[in-house]
């Protein structure tokens, strides 16, 4: 039976992110992914600021830069037609100007598996992992079978399980806890002569959901609708998704000209937490840790960071060689502490969008305090704390911009959305 000294299941951004941090440390990596690249996959393809330095560590950013890609210097946010904002990413702590990158992930995604595929890790496309190899209750290996139904058996010291939100560990472990997304879907597909999008992500809020509207190109960008899956019923999808696109005014304006150019893919089921796993052996790492909801769309960030952080500690482990669930909880109380307070700003913006009357108030608020939209496109953005929005001084400048507003609706004014 082969042997390694990491087998890594998935070849998403974290599990390519976790084979090029280790292999400089000059590990026996193996990555095992189901699919043959180039593959697609279902995304806003819009990506935090914060990861172009991780990117950049990783070796890959200057090729992803010779990929042309769109640069966005911020979001425009509208809710329920009513309320609209557009804000630019505020500069770094040192100064730096940043941008976000937009860029389609069949082509992200191929790329990384590429600087993989040169490296010194054996790559090992085609091969489906169905389950873990124990030893004395830890996990030491996986099995599954290849392209050609060929069955195989690998043994590893650490398996890092990088499968995304459908991995092995989920449902093998039975790690999976549903969370209050449960019944939202998310329907997505490029679409082409988007107009007027400038060098931003559009976020519409309305009814019966949401839209994440990213540039990828000229006159193209990725559209993903996020609905609750009643509204779905009985529709067909491709109509369902045109109609309730374009059924915001907005939208129309950037996207009526247009229409998608490929067939529009599903998601199920959005969110989910995961229980630690028990067992020594393994790390869980992406999508394989949980998911939110796509609205702040960091999805790829925290795949990218969690693999940092898990790299680091692989490293110790090691150097002391010691596998064992005690030493490699290190990991995941690191990764839960860092993510602990964003997570809760995620969960709080996501409550707030279905409730309309308050969400235009708070948009409003933020349209009319720049620096307060500015400092909450930082945190999502991924670099600047949360904190920073999670206290009570955030909070109150917020609620002093809604009782400002009120009074100025009282009194006449009205805000402006564009034609
Ligand atoms: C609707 C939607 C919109 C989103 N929008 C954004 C966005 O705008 N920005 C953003 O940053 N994030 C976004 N995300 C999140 C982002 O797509 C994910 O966070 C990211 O893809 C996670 O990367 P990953 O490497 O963990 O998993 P994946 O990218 O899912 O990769 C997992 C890989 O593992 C392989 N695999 C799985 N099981 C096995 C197995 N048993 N054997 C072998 N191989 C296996 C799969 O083939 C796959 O290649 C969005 C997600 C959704 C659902």
């Amino acid at each position: 039976m082969k042997s390694y000294d990491i087998v890594i299941v998935g070849g998403g951004p974290a599990g390519t992110a976790a084979a090029l941090f280790l292999k400089k440390y000059g590990y026996n990596i193996a990555l095992l992914d189901q699919a043959l690249f180039p593959r697609d996959k279902v995304c806003g393809e819009f990506i935090s600021p914060a990861a172009d330095d991780i990117f950049f560590d990783l070796g890959v950013l200057d090729s992803i830069n010779a990929l042309n890609p769109t640069r966005l210097s911020g979001v425009i946010l509208s809710a329920y037609e009513n309320s609209y904002l557009q804000v630019d990413y505020p500069d770094s702590f040192d100064g730096r100007t940043m941008t976000s990158l937009s860029v389609e992930r069949s082509k992200l995604d191929n790329l990384m598996i590429n600087h993989v595929r040169n490296s010194d890790v054996d790559l090992l496309e085609g091969f489906k992992v169905t389950d873990f190899l124990f030893d004395n209750g830890n996990v030491c290996g996986v099995k599954g079978h290849d392209a050609i139904k060929t069955k195989f058996s690998i043994k590893g010291k650490i398996i890092i399980d990088a499968g995304g939100r459908n991995s092995i560990s989920l449902r093998q472990l039975n790690l999976r806890r549903e969370s209050s997304g449960r019944g939202r879907i998310a329907l997505a597909a490029h679409w082409e002569g988007a107009r007027d999008l400038g060098g931003y992500c559009h976020m519409h809020i309305s009814h019966p959901g949401y839209t994440g509207i990213s540039p990828v190109g000229s006159n193209r960008a990725n559209v993903v609708l996020t609905v609750d899956r009643k509204y779905l019923a009985g529709d067909n999808m491709e109509q369902f998704f045109r109609k309730t696109v374009l059924g915001n005014r907005l939208r129309r304006r950037i996207l009526g000209v247009g229409g998608p150019v490929e067939k529009v893919k599903g998601v199920d089921s959005l969110a989910y937490s995961v229980k630690k796993p028990k067992c020594g052996g393994l790390l869980l790492v992406g999508d394989a840790t949980g998911f939110l909801d796509p609205f702040t769309g960091e999805g790829i960030y925290l795949s990218l960071r969690s693999s940092q952080l898990a790299a680091g500690v692989i490293k110790s482990a090691f150097d002391g060689s010691d596998f064992s669930s005690r030493q490699l909880n290190t990991y995941e109380l690191i990764r839960r502490k860092e993510f602990f307070k964003k997570n809760i700003l995620s969960k709080i913006l996501q409550c707030l969008i279905y409730k309309p009357s308050l969400c235009n108030r708070v948009v409003e608020s933020l349209a009319s305090q720049k620096e307060l939209s500015s400092v909450l496109v930082g945190v999502i953005g991924d670099y600047m704390p949360a904190r920073k929005v999670l206290c009570a001084n955030y909070a109150l400048r917020l609620l002093y911009g809604i009782l400002k507003q009120r009074q100025a609706l009282l009194i006449g004014g009205s805000q402006s959305l564009p034609n």
